[in-house]
C-alpha cells in the first residue's frame, strides 16, 4: 500500500516511523522548507510516551529534555523538550519532500488516488497513493478537499505566554485560578515558558497586551513566585497573544483519506495533551495498515475501530475537562487585566 502523508509535524512523523519500523516506505509532503526552525519546548504527555517507546525513541527525548513529575514506575507524567530537536529526531531515516503544499486530491469515482502537490515555484506534480493521510493540523485542507465535515472554531480562551532563557528550579508550576484556567511554567534544556490563560477578549492581542509587559511580569510573577528569575529576562519579544483553533469531526475517513493529529481533534493547548492523542492515532493507523497491507478501507476500518474508544473519554470532555474549577470570585491578584498591586 502506497501512504502519502500530508504534513511533517508530530503526528504525521511518527506515522510515518511507525510505517517504517513496520517494512512500509512512506512519503512525507510538508508545505514548510527544510530550513523552517520550530521554536520554544513542548510538554509532551504520557499519551506520548508508548507511541514513542514503539519508536525507540522514548528514552532519547527523555534525555534532552527534562522529566515533569509525578513519577510511576519510573517514568513520568510529562516530559518538557524542545519541539525543533523532537521533530530533527523523528525525521530522521523519513523521505520528506518538503516545499511541496497539497493543493487537491486526485479522484476516481468516490475514491481518492493521490494528490495534487504545489512545489515552491508553483509547480504542480501529481502524486499517487492507496491512502493519503492528512497530518497536517487544524486548518487541515485534506479534511476540506476530501469534503469531510469538521466543527472548526476558536477555543473561548486565549493565552498571554512567555519564553525565558533562564531555566526554573522546577520542571512544571501551575496555579488554577477560580474559574479552573491555568497559569503555568514549563521548564526545559533551554530556559522556561510560561502562559496566563484568559477568557478570549473581544479586542484580540491589542486589549490582551494593553497593561504592558512590566505589569503582566509582575502579577505573573505574584501568582507563580518560581517564574520571578526566569520573568526577569523576559523582554518585549519574548512575550505573545494567541488564540487557539478547536476541531471536532465524526468522519475519520473516507476512501483513500484518513485523518489523524489535530486534523481530527484539536484542542486548546490548555488541555496539554495533544501531541500524545495524535501520536497515538498515528502509532494506531501504522499497526492498522501493517495488518491490512493490501487495504486502506480494512486498515482504516480497523484503526477507526481500535482508537475509537481510546480517544473518547478525552473528545467527549474536550479541553475544559482538565480544569479544577475552585469557583467563587476570583482573589483580586488573578483578576484579568492585571492592575496597581494585583487590586484591579
Ligand atoms: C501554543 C500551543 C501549545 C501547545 N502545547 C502543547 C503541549 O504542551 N503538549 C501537547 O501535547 N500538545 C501541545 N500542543 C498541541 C501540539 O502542538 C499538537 O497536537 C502536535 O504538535 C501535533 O500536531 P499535528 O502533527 O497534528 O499538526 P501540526 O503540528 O499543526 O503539523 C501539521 C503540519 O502540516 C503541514 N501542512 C499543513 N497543510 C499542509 C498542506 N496542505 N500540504 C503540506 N503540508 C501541510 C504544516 O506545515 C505542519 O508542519 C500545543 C499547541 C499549541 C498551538
Amino acid at each position: 500500500m502506497r501512504v502519502v502523508i500530508v504534513g511533517g509535524g508530530m503526528a504525521g512523523l511518527v506515522l510515518a516511523r511507525g510505517l517504517m519500523a513496520r517494512g512500509k516506505t512512506p512519503l512525507v509532503l510538508e508545505r514548510s522548507p527544510e530550513s523552517v526552525v520550530v521554536p520554544g519546548p513542548i510538554m509532551l504527555p504520557f499519551q506520548a510516551f508508548d507511541p514513542l517507546e514503539d519508536l525507540g525513541l522514548l528514552a532519547p527525548i527523555r534525555s534532552m529534555g527534562r522529566d515533569v513529575p509525578p513519577f510511576r514506575n519510573g517514568e513520568p507524567v510529562a516530559v518538557g523538550v524542545g519541539r525543533q530537536p523532537v521533530l530533527a529526531m523523528l525525521r530522521e531515516g523519513v523521505t520528506i519532500e518538503w516545499d511541496s503544499e497539497v493543493v487537491e486530491l486526485i479522484r476516481e469515482g468516490d475514491r481518492v488516488r493521490g494528490c495534487v502537490v504545489a512545489g515552491a515555484g508553483g509547480a504542480r506534480r501529481d502524486i499517487p497513493a492507496d491512502l493519503v493521510v492528512g497530518a497536517d493540523g487544524a486548518r487541515s485542507g485534506v479534511r476540506d478537499l476530501a469534503g469531510i465535515a469538521a466543527e472548526v472554531h476558536a477555543s473561548g480562551t486565549a493565552a498571554i505566554s512567555w519564553r525565558s532563557p533562564r531555566e526554573p528550579a522546577e520542571p512544571f508550576e501551575i496555579r488554577f485560578l477560580a474559574d479552573g484556567r491555568q497559569v503555568t511554567m514549563l521548564g526545559w534544556p533551554g530556559g522556561a515558558v510560561g502562559g496566563w490563560q484568559i477568557p478570549r477578549p473581544a479586542g484580540g492581542a491589542e486589549e490582551a497586551m494593553a497593561p504592558g509587559l512590566d505589569v503582566y511580569r509582575e502579577a505573573f510573577g505574584r501568582l507563580l513566585p518560581g517564574a520571578a528569575g526566569p520573568l526577569e529576562e523576559v523582554g518585549p519579544d519574548d512575550w505573545f497573544y494567541r488564540e487557539a483553533t478547536e476541531v471536532s469531526c465524526d468522519t475519520w475517513w473516507v476512501p483513500g483519506v484518513a485523518l489523524i493529529g489535530e486534523a481530527l481533534h484539536a484542542m486548546d493547548p490548555e488541555a496539554g495533551i495533544g501531541s500524545g492523542l495524535g501520536m497515538g492515532d498515528a502509532q494506531a493507523l501504522a499497526i492498522a495498515v501493517s495488518r491490512n497491507p493490501d487495504d486502506p478501507d480494512a486498515a482504516c476500518r480497523d484503526w477507526e475501530h481500535w482508537r475509537r474508544p481510546a480517544l473518547a473519554p478525552y473528545l467527549a470532555l474536550g479541553s475544559a475537562g482538565v480544569r479544577v474549577v475552585r469557583g467563587g470570585p476570583a482573589p483580586p491578584e488573578e483578576r484579568w487585566p492585571p492592575g496597581d498591586g494585583g487590586a484591579a
